[in-house]
């Protein structure tokens, strides 16, 4: 029976007077901050450790103060990943024959504990570990994650409950919702905890069993997310958990002929490397199915301002869009289109509020991070490479003619990876930057003739390779309208008068096309529908 109702998981405030918060969070961060955890690889249920040293180890730092290490995280050999893939085909049979009632019951239990019990350490792993203030902490590792462990299972029993209508005088149909045959392969991101969760429990909600590569970038949160699975009942070898070389562990899994699936998030190159390969090992017959390919990568996502608009909700908005988790959201807003008229108070806006922010530590600005206060919200990115590569881009920019940095523009990598939101205006429609996706906190603006609405529209449907999430902000109807008509298939998520970030689960199904993914919606029953093969069954009376 499904439930009937399912309300998204509140946040948490964090507000000045919440001091018991505020305690438990200091202390799940203080325990983490006092020596980098040990993590193991998580095979059948064993616990493997790098104790004969025959294995490489990776450590994870904190991005907002890469000095300090958090943990020492073990990588998978060969052997290792041998025996994930064969666990996970041991574990099968049983889980995909436990009444659903049973393994939505492990999710369930999941989703309260880290509601309750295990709250503040998951936010102090996702806080120290992946660079977020405590708002996007709460917003991820925990409103995120638990809508989709509890919204999963509603949307489960209603696939499962749905049946063949006809069934004529003397003639039974039953619909049967197997599991695939053979296993599933997750290889999760770092930017959100509620992703990489969401990508090894849907498909194992309906049955399947799962190696997941988790990313190193995120091992803390990940780890944590594993004991508190198993805590709550998930049996041996449903899910295996794999950190280890990307190519290595890729290469393992896509040689087995009972690989069934594969859940991803992640770059766009990176996917389409992978979706290469796997149609290759179908030419090659090496598999028994053709597996399930279900991807979520990048994006160019865009704000359309129309002369109509109210233009300090639009420029907050875009502010919003483009550099709350300093950009690294495949839903970022990172291109924007202004109208003449209104680009000097929409710059003015932008630029007087980017001003004040400051680059923190994110432990130490998250007391300001409340929504709409962009004062102290300018965490670190991710790590030395990202920090690098977007310097590079920023370094690029100073450099052309055809751009102007016109707030931001300047970093700081002495203690954390920190990058100011930066914003820049191009004369080029067809410039570059607004059409690669740099994954970061650089916003690119350009400025259209008022009269040039729809050549505009077009001019964004062209751009790039992306469809993932737009927005248009106007009050006159008929722009709304006409935006919508010719972005149809610029944005799986279309936004009209809101930033183009934030999905919420069971809300907003999120995911784009184009080359942003296979856009089978996190957050919707379609996505676990790709995780179930049908049997159809007749029987005559
Ligand atoms: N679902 C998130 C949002 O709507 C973004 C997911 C992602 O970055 O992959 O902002």
């Amino acid at each position: 029976q499904a439930p009937k109702q399912i309300a998204n998981e509140p946040i948490k405030s964090f507000g000045s007077a919440d001091t018991k918060d505020w305690t438990s969070l200091d202390s799940s961060l203080k325990k983490f901050n006092s020596s980098p955890l040990h993590i193991p690889l998580v095979i059948d249920g064993e616990r493997i450790y790098n104790e004969e040293k025959n294995r490489a180890t990776l450590t994870q730092t904190n991005p907002a103060d890469h000095h300090c290490a958090l943990a020492e995280v073990t990588q998978a050999n060969e052997q290792d990943i041998l025996n994930s893939i064969q666990a996970a085909k041991d574990a099968k049979s049983k889980w995909s024959l436990m009444p659903f009632y049973d393994r939505a019951a492990i999710f369930l239990r999941a989703a309260d504990l880290i509601a309750t019990k295990y709250r503040y350490d998951m936010l102090a792993a996702t806080i120290l570990g992946q660079g977020k203030n405590v708002y996007q902490a709460e917003i991820d590792c925990i409103a995120e994650l638990v809508d989709f462990f509890r919204f999963n299972v509603k949307y489960a029993s209603e696939l499962y409950a749905e049946q063949p209508i006809e069934s004529s005088p003397g003639v039974w149909n039953k619909a049967e919702y197997r599991p695939l045959e053979g296993f599933v392969y997750a290889v999760t991101p770092f930017n959100f905890t509620a992703i990489a969760a969401n990508l090894v429990a849907a498909p194992a909600l309906v049955g399947n069993t799962v190696v997941w590569k988790p990313s190193p970038a995120a091992a803390l949160s990940n780890y944590l997310l594993m004991t508190i699975l198993e805590e709550a009942g998930l049996p041996k070898g449903v899910i295996n958990f794999v950190p280890g070389d990307a190519i290595e562990v890729t290469n393992k899994v896509l040689g087995d002929k009972d690989f069934a699936a594969f859940h991803f998030t992640g770059s766009t190159n990176v996917f389409k490397q992978i979706y290469g390969k796997i149609q290759s090992g179908v030419v090659e017959n090496l598999y028994r199915d053709y597996p399930r390919i279900v991807g979520e990568t990048g994006g160019k996502n865009f704000h359309l301002i129309h002369p109509s608009a109210n233009i300090g909700h639009a420029a907050l908005s875009t502010i919003r869009g483009a550099f709350e988790y300093q950009g690294q959201k495949c839903s970022a807003t990172s291109r924007a289109y202004v109208p003449e008229s209104k680009s000097e108070d929409f710059f003015k806006e932008l630029t007087s509020n980017l001003e004040g922010t400051i680059m923190n530590p994110v432990n130490t600005s998250a007391t300001s991070a409340a929504e709409g206060d962009p004062h102290g919200f300018v965490g670190p990115v991710i790590h030395e490479q990202s920090f690098n590569k977007l310097v590079g881009v920023i370094e690029e920019a100073k450099k052309d003619r055809e751009l102007e940095i016109l707030s931001g523009g300047q970093y700081d990598r002495s203690k954390g990876w920190f990058i100011h939101p930066t914003v820049i205006k191009t004369t080029n429609p067809n410039h570059k930057f607004l059409s690669t996706e740099f994954f970061g906190p650089i916003l690119t603006v350009y400025v259209y003739p008022d009269s040039n609405f729809s050549e505009v529209c077009k001019l964004i449907d062209s751009t790039g390779i992306y469809g993932l999430t737009g927005s248009v902000f106007a009050r006159d109807r008929d722009a709304i309208v006409e935006a919508s008509e010719t972005l149809r298939y610029s944005a799986g998520n279309f936004y009209i008068n809101d930033k183009c970030t934030g999905a919420v689960v069971g809300q907003q199904w999120f995911g784009g096309a184009r080359m942003s993914g296979t856009n089978d919606k996190a957050g919707s029953s379609n996505i676990l529908s790709r995780f179930v093969s049908i049997r159809n069954i007749k029987e005559n009376f």
